[in-house]
């Protein structure tokens, strides 16, 4: 089966800057998303399009077509309660915060006793990236699962 709108997408993912390795789904389980639905960076997504289980390839994005630029000034005073993703936090973590535009990931610049600087730059923001990229799975969408417009795991996704 090809990849195409409406297929459910598991894939391996290393994640380059240069010869220098940021991030890979290696460590853990491949990552599963709905193609066509706007859920994926879409320069991935459009280099995904029409693959096949097993297909592996690299792709080079700007970072315009990537994370987008790195923004001056963005950073933010956030309370530890609204910082998930660990306990202790110190400078150079990044944590996961929720808003009315939905999660995004932060990087914290200073830690108080109450609040924490965190810059909402996302971390791969102004980067030139490199994807290798292997497809590990592709099959249709399940109806509930369109209706929801993201992926159900083996238990759905409890909602
Ligand atoms: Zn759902």
């Amino acid at each position: 089966m090809q990849i195409a709108k409406d297929t459910v997408v598991e894939f391996h993912y290393t994640v380059f800057e240069g010869e220098n390795q940021l991030e890979s789904s290696k460590d853990g389980a491949p990552l599963a998303y709905l193609h066509g639905h706007e859920s994926m960076l879409p320069g991935l997504e459009k280099a995904l399009d029409n693959k096949s289980a097993d297909d592996s390839f690299s792709v080079e994005l700007e970072a315009k077509d990537a994370y987008g630029p790195r923004h001056d000034n963005a950073v933010q005073r956030i309370p530890l309660k609204h910082l998930q993703g660990a306990k202790v936090w110190k400078p150079g973590m990044t944590a996961l915060v929720h808003t009315d535009q939905g999660q995004r990931q932060v990087t914290i610049i200073k830690v108080g006793r109450f609040n924490a600087d965190c810059d909402l730059n996302h971390p791969f923001a102004g980067k030139d990236l490199k994807f290798d990229v292997e497809v590990v799975s592709v099959r249709a969408a399940t109806s509930e699962e369109l209706s929801h417009g993201h992926v159900h795991g083996a238990g759905g996704c409890g909602h």
